[in-house]
């Protein structure tokens, strides 16, 4: 039986980090326009960066909770088939609580892509237009690595092939707001069954064979028990 789970911002809430578009989330704070697309970073670099600098900032004041850990015994146990976790946070803590078979579709924070010669490295402190490429050296052509609106997606192909392949999908914690992510329950094989994870019904919910209604931290550990036992 191959697993394929999707991560939202929901998965990190019970860490600190504030979702998207609940009350009191990210967006009800900033315009999306103003930080999160191409168009606002060629108008105001610095405004977008430091949007993102603080981000980046934030990530030293949290830490994986038993949601993650739960994924990562999940993929340590798993030997009826294969494992793959798709995440669309851009934050670290899948990473760090050590999630192996990972994809970060929409980029890390911890990463910075250089315009000039296209590399992405790993970043840990503020970007300033000072801030050189640690690849090719040139000052003041990093963006932050995440993928903003009207951008396509990471590791799609990867991605895309492991869902024909996928006999068990769960979704924990996405609103289903934010596509193409939101249509992977429905690239789904008819023998595949799908299981979300959310206090609320997501805008997918009547996709999914099942729905899990609690907080991951809570609703996980209960699932990859089950799944293991
Ligand atoms: P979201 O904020 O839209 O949805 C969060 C979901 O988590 C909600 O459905 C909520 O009910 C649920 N939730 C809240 N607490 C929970 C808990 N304890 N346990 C389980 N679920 C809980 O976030 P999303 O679905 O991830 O969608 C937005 C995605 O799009 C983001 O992940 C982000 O990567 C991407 N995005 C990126 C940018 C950017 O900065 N470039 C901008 C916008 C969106």
């Amino acid at each position: 039986m191959n697993i394929v789970v999707l991560t939202g911002a929901g998965i990190s809430a019970e860490s600190g980090l504030a979702t998207f578009r609940d009350l009191g989330g990210i967006w009800s704070q900033v315009n999306l326009e103003e930080v999160a697309t191409p168009e606002a970073f060629a108008a105001d670099p610095e405004r977008v960066q430091s949007f993102y600098n603080a981000r980046r900032a934030q990530l030293h004041e949290v830490e994986p909770n038993a949601a993650h850990h739960a994924l990562v015994r999940l993929e340590r146990e798993w030997r009826k088939g294969s494992f793959l976790l798709v995440t669309q946070n851009v934050d670290d803590l899948h990473d760090r609580a050590g999630s192996q078979a990972l994809l970060h579709m929409h980029g890390e924070l911890r990463r910075v892509r250089c315009l000039a010669c296209g590399t992405d490295d790993r970043w840990e402190g503020p970007v300033t237009s000072e801030s050189a490429c640690p690849s090719c050296r040139t000052q003041g052509r990093l963006r932050p690595h995440v993928v903003w609106f009207g951008e396509t997606p990471l590791h799609m192909e990867q991605i895309e092939a492991a869902l024909e392949g996928c006999d068990l999908f769960i979704a924990i914690g996405t609103s289903a707001q934010v596509w193409p992510a939101a249509g992977f329950v429905r690239m789904l094989p008819r023998r595949a069954w799908g299981i979300e994870i959310n206090p609320e019904r997501s805008a997918m919910a009547s996709s999914f064979a099942e729905g899990r209604r609690g907080p991951a931290t809570r609703e996980l550990p209960l699932l990859v028990e089950e799944l293991l036992a």
